[in-house]
């Protein structure tokens, strides 16, 4: 199972990757995760994501795709991956299909979480809320510039990655902003048919 969840930070993609996640038994790739180690490991790629990422905005495709080629190269993403978090631009989108086409592999589905943009501004909050409240530590990128610079990209740079799977006739929207229980049964009921 090779799977892509699209939808604007906040929308509820690394909720339903985890889920994903234990139901078949493949890896979640969250390019954010894998900047954000990068970054806190203090790598070539870290030291030279770090500012972009405070400030909300995306770092360079070529980067994030030499990132993900080498991931879909590890044993554990041979039966299938969720991609969380990429392709976040068409020409993400376009390595990726390069990228699977030369292994023979295609992509079992294409699914977009829908949600409206107050509901994601509250979503955040009640994530850095929730975090400071467990002694846990905020994301640089979740004040609320960044958040709206990241929604900025996403309207900008991500919602085409939509419209090339949408395209292609491989899109599926689910609504996210149904709770999270619904939304992983409508992800279920995608998969299953
Ligand atoms: P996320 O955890 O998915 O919200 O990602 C956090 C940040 O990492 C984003 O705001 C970007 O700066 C960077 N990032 C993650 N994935 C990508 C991507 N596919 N392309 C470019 N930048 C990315």
């Amino acid at each position: 199972m090779r799977l892509i969840l699209l939808g604007p930070p906040g929308a509820g993609k690394g909720t339903q990757s985890a889920r994903l996640k234990q139901k078949y038994n493949i890896p979640q790739l969250s390019t954010g995760d894998m900047l954000r180690a990068a970054v806190a490991a203090q790598t070539p790629v870290g030291l030279q994501a770090k500012a972009v990422m405070d400030s909300g905005g995306l770092v360079s495709d070529d980067i994030v795709i030499g990132i993900v080629a080498d991931r879909i190269e590890e044993p554990d993403a041979k039966n299938g991956f969720i991609l969380d978090g990429f392709p976040r631009t068409v020409a993400q989108a376009e390595a990726l299909q390069k990228m699977l086409g030369s292994k023979n592999m295609n992509l079992d589905a294409v699914i977009e979480l829908k949600v409206d943009e107050q509901a994601l501004l509250d979503r955040i909050k009640t994530r850095v809320d929730e975090t400071l409240k467990a002694g846990g530590t905020v994301r640089a990128d979740d004040n609320p510039d960044a958040f709206k610079t990241r929604l900025e990209a996403y309207k900008v740079q991500t919602a085409p990655v939509s419209h090339y799977y949408a395209g292609k006739g491989a899109l599926k929207s689910v609504d996210g902003m149904a709770p999270i229980e619904s939304v992983t049964q409508a992800i279920d009921h995608i998969l299953e048919h």
